[in-house]
């Protein structure tokens, strides 16, 4: 990476401002149902606490579109952390306001504030400058460690940028040496999974994908589409009718560059959307008309498992089905089973891929498991990232 991180820049004794990924999930009484983004925060904190740094970080929550709305608060946060750091974090009340002014001109160095949610603040989304200007004027240094909004130009991820020196902290820095190895200096056979709702949220990342891979495996919704331009009926199945050429340039794609490009060769299909509807498993070209496509079947388990064996780097994104519904999750859990019981890079690049292989308990047999599902995608569609290219170059 060229761009400087906390390690390239003299922070000791600073104030300095830290845009984290905290917009963790929590269950309907607030409590925090996974903390793994609270947690990849800590290196940076950790180290900018050894250089008795007077800390302010700042995160989003959900979506509170602007709005001062309690359920979005970043209080449990601040909780967790403190727990996680034997540490007290300081609560701000709001995020630019007297409280958060005055908690910030007074903090000391080697403690930490918490600001409230940025999103409270519609500027916040429209990268506003003089919300920018009033966030930077907290501390001396921008350190931006939040990889999940990295692919987004908000004030806090971009704008304060343009008014302090803005490095990397160190969740970034690892975020972008996996990815980037992977993406240009893979060890081969380099096998992508690519699975998900849509074909028009992923095409790009299936574009640029068939430029570095060996072996391609698309499943989830998104295969549907595939089925269907090459003249299959898919039933009442998630499928993109606007999306049919694309699909068809892709296929074309992969065969003029050499790319195997494995689709299901069977689907398990269900009656109705709810979890325990009637379900069979039928080959990819016998889908019936009423009947909706929500998982991938065994005999395409199968296929992908043994096209795993051999890989030596793997990229997955996207669930293989409806795997909120138990029933619908085997082949989403086979592939995360798969993936950790072979010998190679497994990156894995957040979002549902990444919560599934947290809920099996295998999170720890993968090689990375990325913080942003939207970021790592973008990244590995090869565009590039706002909130990397507002820091310093090195
Ligand atoms: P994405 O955000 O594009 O990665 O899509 C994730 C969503 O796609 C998850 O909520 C899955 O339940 C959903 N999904 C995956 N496969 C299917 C399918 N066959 N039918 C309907 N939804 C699906």
């Amino acid at each position: 990476m060229n761009k400087k991180t906390v390690k390239d820049i003299d922070l000791k004794e600073k104030k300095v401002l830290v845009r984290c990924d905290f917009n963790v999930p929590m269950d309907e009484n607030k409590n925090i149902t996974d903390n793994t983004r609270i947690k990849a925060a800590l290196p940076t904190i950790n180290y900018l606490l050894e250089n008795n740094c007077a800390i302010i970080l700042c995160s989003h929550l959900g979506r509170p579109k602007g709005e001062i709305k309690p359920e979005f608060s970043l209080k449990p946060v601040a909780k967790e952390l403190s727990r996680l750091l034997g540490k007290e974090v300081i609560m701000a009340e709001d995020v630019i306001g007297e409280d958060a002014q005055s908690k910030a001109k007074e903090l000391k160095n080697g403690e930490i504030l918490l600001l409230e949610n940025v999103r409270f603040h519609k500027e916040e989304e429209k990268n506003d400058p003089e919300f920018s200007k009033k966030l930077a004027e907290f501390a001396q240094i921008f350190v931006n460690d939040a990889f999940g909004t990295a692919h987004r130009a908000h004030s806090s991820t971009t704008g304060v940028a343009n008014y302090l020196p803005a490095v990397s902290g160190f969740l970034i820095e690892k975020e972008l040496k996996f990815l980037g190895n992977a993406i240009e200096n893979p060890e081969r056979p380099f096998v992508a999974i690519l699975g998900g709702a849509k074909v028009s949220d992923k095409i790009g990342v299936i574009d640029s994908l068939l430029d570095k891979v060996d072996t391609l495996m698309i499943g989830g919704g998104m295969a549907y589409t595939f089925f269907k331009a090459q003249g299959y009926e898919v039933g009442n199945s998630i499928c993109e009718v606007d999306k049919l050429d694309l699909a068809k340039q892709a296929m074309e794609k992969a065969k003029a560059k050499g790319v195997k490009l494995l689709l299901p060769v069977d689907t398990k299909i269900g009656k109705e959307f709810k979890p325990d509807t009637e379900s069979k498993t039928v080959p990819w070209t016998e889908i019936p008309e009423d009947w909706e496509g929500f998982d991938i079947g065994e005999k395409t388990i199968k296929m992908f498992e043994e096209e795993l064996k051999t890989a030596k780097t793997v990229i997955w994104n996207g669930p293989l089905g409806l795997f909120e519904f138990d029933q619908f999750a085997i082949g989403t859990n086979s592939i995360a089973k798969a993936l950790s019981e072979i010998d190679s890079t497994t990156i894995i690049g957040g979002g549902d891929s990444a919560a599934a292989v947290e809920k099996a308990g295998l999170a720890d047999k993968m090689t990375h498991i990325s913080t942003g599902g939207g970021a790592s995608l973008e990244f590995l569609e090869g565009k590039k990232l706002p909130g990397i290219e507002a820091l310093q170059d090195k």
